[in-house]
């Protein structure tokens, strides 16, 4: 994937084929390019400067895909927080709320957000605007300011902490996830260490960690201390496992409560309707905190709609529940 250009391979921005099949939630691309110019990554040395979408386009496409029946999106950009500041347009907290009025539109979530540029009034834009999922994808990276200097990301651990604290705050109850880079050049067992320990004073609901590797005429290629490949895979895999016992726990916590679940569609795995209960179809939806939870219907025609799920069971990667009502039962 070297020549992969198209967004940072240290981000976990979803790529928008893999939902094209679902006919529930879609990704609207609402901005290209970077100049965040972070130094393991080349983004914005072959997708250019940042260029957001204008607005009304847009809301073009999102009315055009709600008439199709589509009942999420999932907005994305590098660093979707700095959308329309250069054009000095609508704001991203402004942009949220134009894309709220669409009917039809049920939920909207989005992704990347970068830590530094994460204001105060978007904070409260997903607290205000009730379409708005509950989660944010904040890619930390490193635990490590010296690391993060290295990295040129433009915040501080301490300053990260107090954005997640502020989210918390204002939000209640909201998803925090992010991403890490296991072993950039002279990372330490000292730095490793800070990285784990910011994994234990958030507690993400979720991570995706990727070990370092040069990306060609990236700075960081260049840079003195290159980790060993087996080191590199070493403080992966602890990081990984550490955040398996929060994603646990996390999941844990929804127990005995009922949430929101917009359905998405017939769950992949085996059914036990297959197993001689005729009518009864094993579907699966996503919380607003984005945890996926499976359940039964006795039919398919949920699909697309938001339904209440008591959670009943907690899975280290999903929940089961059993519907009690329809949230919505509008288009
Ligand atoms: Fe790359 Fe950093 Fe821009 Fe993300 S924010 S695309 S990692 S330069």
């Amino acid at each position: 994937a070297d020549t992969d250009s198209s967004s940072s391979i240290y981000e976990s921005v979803p790529d928008s084929a893999a939902l094209e099949k679902e006919k529930v939630s879609r990704f609207v691309t609402i901005m290209q390019g970077c100049e965040n110019f972070c130094t393991y990554c080349v983004v914005p040395y072959v997708r250019g400067r940042e260029r957001s979408r204008d607005a009304a386009a847009i809301v073009r496409e999102i009315e055009i895909l709600a008439d199709q029946g589509v009942a999420e999106v999932t907005l994305l950009g590098q660093n979707v927080n700095s959308y329309g500041q250069k054009e000095g347009t609508t704001s991203f907290p402004g942009l949220l709320e134009m894309i709220s009025a669409i009917s039809g539109i049920k939920r909207i979530r989005f992704a990347t957000s970068h830590p530094k540029d994460l204001s105060d009034e978007l904070i409260h834009a997903v607290n205000d605007l009730e379409k708005v999922c509950p989660h944010v994808h904040l890619p930390v990276q490193s635990g490590s300011d010296r690391i993060l200097k290295k990295m040129n990301r433009g915040y501080t651990t301490r300053r990260y902490i107090e954005r997640v604290s502020e989210l918390r705050r204002i939000c209640g109850e909201i998803a925090i996830s992010s991403d890490f880079i296991a072993g950039f050049p002279s990372e330490t067992m000292d730095d490793f260490q800070k990285s784990l320990d910011l994994v234990r004073e958030i507690e993400f609901d979720s991570i995706f960690a990727f070990s370092y590797s040069d990306r060609p005429n990236a700075p960081a290629s260049k840079f003195s201390g290159h980790i060993d490949e087996q080191e590199k895979l070493d403080r992966l895999n602890a990081l990984l496992k550490l955040q398996e016992y929060y994603t646990e726990k996390s999941n844990a916590r929804l127990c005995g409560m009922t949430r929101q679940v917009l359905v998405e569609g017939k769950s992949s795995k085996t059914s036990l309707s297959e197993k001689g209960e005729p009518g009864r179809v094993q579907m699966t939806g996503r919380t607003g905190t984005n945890k996926i939870v499976h359940f039964y219907s006795e039919d398919t025609a949920v699909q697309g709609r938001i339904v209440e799920v008591g959670i009943e069971k907690a899975f280290p990667h999903s929940l089961w529940g059993s519907v009690k009502e329809f949230a919505y039962d509008e288009k």
